[in-house]
């Protein structure tokens, strides 16, 4: 993928209401956040899950975000989801371009919008699908990437889940990482506020994006967030921005200093050794499995029983707790080492039908 940088700062700050609701919103809040803020955003075609919620204002916010550009030199950018969105927003010179999550996951919208960029140099903002599909959030940046955009980066604003949790969409911080490892040149940035659902969570989000080496942040801001027609429970005030932007800590990705990288190297070499005893103790455990395996098989024992897991997962708990561990971290571990234990198992009995096959054949 051949990509142009424009992102020339960390954190690159993206902020700006969720919707834009009136000229004096938007005028007001840019003016309150544009010493900070890189780029100033705000959704004039709002996709909502459900109907007869707010659907924003419109083509009218162009002229709207015109005004903003015009006034305080801010850079805009806004959500588009179709090819009509796409002409408006290039007609009324709007700088920069976002695709929603629910744009992301159908690769015919987005084939479509990309089309209706071809020959265009603009920047593009690609959210990840609503749903944690690795493969739907790289298509999208290939496909605007084979249309000739060359100013491309990604927004992680979290994932749906049906587990209880925190967080309206959970950050699954791995997927940004895969992202990060298959397209290196990409740059990511982190939206908190989608991920939070809840402004006192902003914050803490944004610091954790950082800390993974992130390189920007999107945060809905409001200048009356609590009257706020979308999203009112997680967009912040500019006060709260600026007051956000101030405490972040950035950390470095590499040292110069000779003590620091030994103090890490030796760091690394205690986690590598104890890693590698992990892999021994389960290749133990592996020999166990295939015991077992071939005493079910002689006895004619079925190789899942479920009362056997439910078990497996109390006890592990159990010591999760009593070693001061995430209890939902260690059921994930052993929900994997579980699956591939069955997975071990199936293969020993599915040799023993073969062998059986085999004897009938031969005799
Ligand atoms: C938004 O940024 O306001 C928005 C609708 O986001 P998402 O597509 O992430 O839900
Ligand atoms: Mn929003």
């Amino acid at each position: 993928m051949k990509i142009d940088k424009f992102i020339h700062k960390k954190p690159y700050l993206i902020a700006g209401p969720c919707s834009a609701e009136s000229e004096q919103q938007l005028l007001e809040t840019a003016h309150l956040i544009k010493e900070i803020t890189d780029v100033f955003r705000a959704g004039i075609w709002k996709p909502r899950t459900k109907p007869n919620s707010f659907e924003g204002v419109g083509e009218k916010g162009l002229q709207w975000l015109q005004k903003v550009k015009k006034e305080t030199g801010l850079k805009v950018l806004t959500e588009i989801a179709t090819p009509q969105h796409v002409e408006k927003c290039l007609k009324a010179e709007i700088d920069m371009l976002w695709i929603g999550a629910r744009t992301t996951v159908n690769p015919f919208y987005v084939q479509e919008i990309a089309e209706a960029l071809k020959g265009v140099d603009i920047p593009v903002f690609v959210k990840n699908p609503i749903h944690p599909e690795l493969g739907l959030w790289l298509g999208a940046l290939e496909r605007l990437n084979k249309a000739g955009i060359k100013q491309l980066a990604a927004i992680h604003r979290g994932f749906f889940s049906y587990e209880d949790s925190a967080f309206r969409n959970d950050p699954k911080w791995e997927m940004p990482i895969k992202l990060r490892e298959l397209l290196p040149q990409i740059p990511i940035i982190c939206d908190p506020s989608h991920i939070a659902g809840d402004r006192e969570m902003i914050a803490e989000i944004s610091q954790t994006a950082m800390d993974l080496n992130l390189n920007g942040l999107m945060i809905e801001t409001h200048q009356n967030p609590k009257n706020a027609w979308s999203d009112a429970k997680q967009q912040i005030t500019p006060k709260k921005l600026h007051q956000i932007m101030d405490d972040l800590v950035l950390r470095k990705t590499k040292t110069d200093d000779d003590f620091l990288k030994i103090k890490l190297k030796e760091f690394r070499e205690k986690i590598d050794i104890l890693d590698r005893k992990i892999v021994n103790i389960l290749s133990d455990r592996k020999k166990i499995v295939e015991e077992i395996a071939f005493f079910k098989r002689q006895n004619k024992i079925t190789i899942f029983q479920i009362e056997r897991w439910f078990e497996i997962l109390k006890f592990r708990k159990k010591d999760a707790v009593d070693f001061g561990m995430n209890e939902k971290m260690i059921a994930e571990f052993f929900e994997l080492v579980h699956k591939y234990s069955i997975l071990t198992q199936t293969k020993i009995m599915r040799n023993a039908n073969g062998e059986k096959l085999e004897n009938k054949r031969n005799g």
